[in-house]
């Protein structure tokens, strides 16, 4: 069950910008206010003016434009055009199109998801070696032709504890894997 206070959805639904990928994505396209952009749109769901963005978050307006331009790139921020009659003059509205930016976002961890697994099954394939000074790493087989001497460095080549590396990489699956599951919820309700 939703809730709404002025017009702000308390319930317990996943906003899109809660999910760290948006967050970052955002930052990647749009610099530093594009999140907080995206924010402004959730809260209300309305068109906005540049101008109150910008007065909102205390920034000059240029900088708020510009966020703006490289959303509406990427087809995440669109305006609508109005005609005032008095003065002749038109105002620019912007929304945001939240599912556009959850599938562009979706894409993109699911890509880097991709790789990690095959990263992982790479890892999980061969023991690898190398020397202390870690010049490279080689699956035994190869290591064995050099017969345990680094080829850079001579150095003797021994057995490489990966637990540390795979345990990071593991996280990070992990954490990709949270990351499409909330997007594809979000989705899902989109529709
Ligand atoms: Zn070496």
């Amino acid at each position: 069950v939703q809730t709404k206070r002025n017009g702000v959805d308390m319930g317990k639904k996943t906003q899109l910008t809660e999910v760290k990928a948006v967050a970052e994505y955002l930052k990647k396209v749009a610099g530093e206010h594009g999140l907080e952009i995206v924010r402004v749109w959730e809260r209300s769901k309305k068109g906005f003016i540049d101008e109150d963005v910008a007065a909102l978050l205390g920034v000059k307006v240029t900088i708020i434009r510009t966020a703006l331009n490289r959303l509406h790139y990427w087809g995440i921020s669109y305006y609508k055009k109005r005609k005032n009659r008095r003065t002749g003059w038109y105002t620019y509205k912007w929304h945001i199109d939240t599912k556009r930016l959850a599938e562009l976002v979706l894409e993109g961890e699911m890509e880097a998801l991709e790789k990690l697994k095959e990263k992982r099954l790479l890892k999980h394939d061969s023991t690898m070696f190398t020397c202390k000074k870690g010049c490279e790493e080689y699956p035994f087989e190869v290591a064995a032709e050099y017969q345990f001497r680094c080829p850079f460095c001579g150095d003797v080549m021994e057995f490489v504890d990966d637990t540390a590396y795979s345990k990071r990489l593991e996280n990070q699956i992990k954490e990709l894997e949270r990351d499409v599951k909330k997007l594809k919820k979000i989705l899902e309700k989109a529709q």
